[in-house]
């Protein structure tokens, strides 16, 4: 059984039982090394895993003694392509039973359970874009370098750039085909598969269901759609603006209502005369005001910037409209709609999606709580006064930081954790010179 848990980055880590040793895992958790040695955090590629300490030094060095991995049986899932093997989502925990402050799915449990307070529950569906590739070489890895690999030599799977034709679906069926029913065999809500605008580039889209539920549905649809791929020889990202050149973006865009946990009423719908419901209102306004400080939890990577831009079915700043796919939110509410909801498109796919979705319910949360009024919906959303979204991973680091909303509902602990690697990210793509840098300046100076 695999014990898995999301590192910070929403990537899958983790540690296989054999089915004797499962019993003692899901009693006593499992432990494992709680930080990666790290001397250095300029490494190009390197990704720190936890922490207990946030003051941070230069090394990260805090004597990576163990933490525990607890299995949440209602994750227990059969690997339907490799059916002697099972996935289990863990919980993370230091020795002494406390919950651990960085663990990102602790993170959104305890956001559901804020919003549960009012008697409120976010509902999700999801709409997922990535990449397909034919591998060239696929032994392009560690194996040589010792050292995670360069990205691998590959060539598009599909050509062109025809959205929903039937013939570039086909190309793509065998594919799409094989990634859905493992899918559904996982348990997971498949709604629909679609051929994108990109050349190589794929949908799939998930029926509603709870924050927690869908959160562990992105965790693990991406490793099983990256494992089932390599397979066959062919490589998918998740990877927001995989292509140099004229790249269409893929997105992640996320479905929204609010419903009562008594009742089950979607607090989105509106009455006859079609105006906002209060839930609506509230958590639309949240949803803005917080959208610049949560950047860095929707849009964690340099390249997720570079899909912000207009007229690209993606969006470039704050607003939102009535079925407008320009809009960061789209508006989907009519008076006796029950599938009454909003879209926020902001999000790049290479998120973490415990820590997406609890931005999502910290920031509406914070709307309803604080009563605040959704501005009216935009018409043309590439130009209106509204605030730019951050124009870079650095630009979101620092209006996290800035946030007293996120400070005090994640904790100053958890927000300078985030920073600081955010940061060293950061400082990473500075210290190299970019083909673009090349091409524009080496010849002409
Ligand atoms: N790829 C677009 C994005 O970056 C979305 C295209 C669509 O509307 O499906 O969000
Ligand atoms: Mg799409
Ligand atoms: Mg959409």
């Amino acid at each position: 059984v695999r014990l898995a848990f999301a590192d910070q980055h929403g990537v899958i880590r983790g540690k296989t039982v054999v089915a004797e040793a499962f019993a003692s895992a899901v009693k006593s958790g499992m432990a494992v090394t709680s930080t990666l040695l790290l001397k250095d955090t300029s490494h190009r590629t390197v990704f720190p895993v936890w922490t207990r300490d946030a003051g941070f030094g230069a090394g990260m060095l805090t004597g990576a003694s163990d933490i525990l991995l607890v299995p949440d049986p209602a994750t227990f899932r059969v690997l339907p392509w490799s059916p002697h093997s099972a996935w289990i989502l863990c919980d993370l925990f230091l020795k002494d039973g406390t919950p651990i402050p960085f663990s990102s799915r602790t993170i959104l449990k305890d956001s559901v359970a804020k919003l549960a307070e009012r008697e409120m529950a976010l509902i999700c569906g999801l709409e997922v874009e990535f990449y397909v590739y034919a591998l060239e070489d696929e032994r392009l890895t560690h194996a040589e370098t010792g050292m995670p690999p360069a990205p691998p030599k590959t060539t598009l799977v599909s050509h062109g750039y025809q959205y929903l034709t039937e013939s570039r679906y086909d190309a793509l069926e065998d594919i799409m085909d094989e990634l859905r029913r493992n899918a559904v065999a996982l348990g997971m809500p498949v709604r629909s598969m679609e051929a994108e605008f990109g050349p190589s580039q794929c949908e799939f889209t998930f029926e509603p269901a709870t924050a927690l539920e869908h959160a562990d549905t992105m965790l693990l649809f991406r490793s099983m759609v990256k494992a089932i791929c390599a397979r066959r020889g062919l490589h998918a990202t998740f990877m927001c603006r995989p292509q140099v050149e004229n790249g269409m973006a893929s997105g992640w865009h996320l479905h929204q209502s609010v419903v009562h946990t008594r009742t089950g009423e979607n607090l989105f719908m509106p009455g006859a005369d079609g105006a906002l419901t209060p839930a609506a209102n509230g958590w639309i306004a949240g949803l803005l005001a917080h959208a610049q400080a949560s950047c860095l939890l929707t849009t964690p990577t340099v390249n997720g910037y570079k899909r912000y831009q207009a007229f690209q079915l993606a969006p470039d700043r704050v607003q939102w409209g009535r079925d407008n796919k320009g809009a960061m939110i789209r508006g989907l509410m009519a008076p006796g709609d029950r599938a009454s909801r909003i879209e926020n498109r902001v999000a790049e796919p290479a998120a973490n999606p415990y820590l997406y979705f609890a931005s999502q319910i910290l920031g509406g949360l914070d709307g309803i709580r604080a009563g605040r009024e959704a501005p009216a919906p935009v018409e043309n959303p590439y130009e209106t006064d509204a605030k730019l979204l951050p124009k870079s991973l650095i630009a979101a680091v620092e209006a996290f930081e800035a946030s007293d909303m996120l400070r005090a509902e994640l904790g100053e602990d958890f927000v300078r954790y985030l920073a600081h690697i955010k940061r060293a990210e950061w400082e990473r793509y500075l210290s190299v010179v970019s083909d673009w840098e090349q091409r524009e300046y080496f010849s002409t100076f």
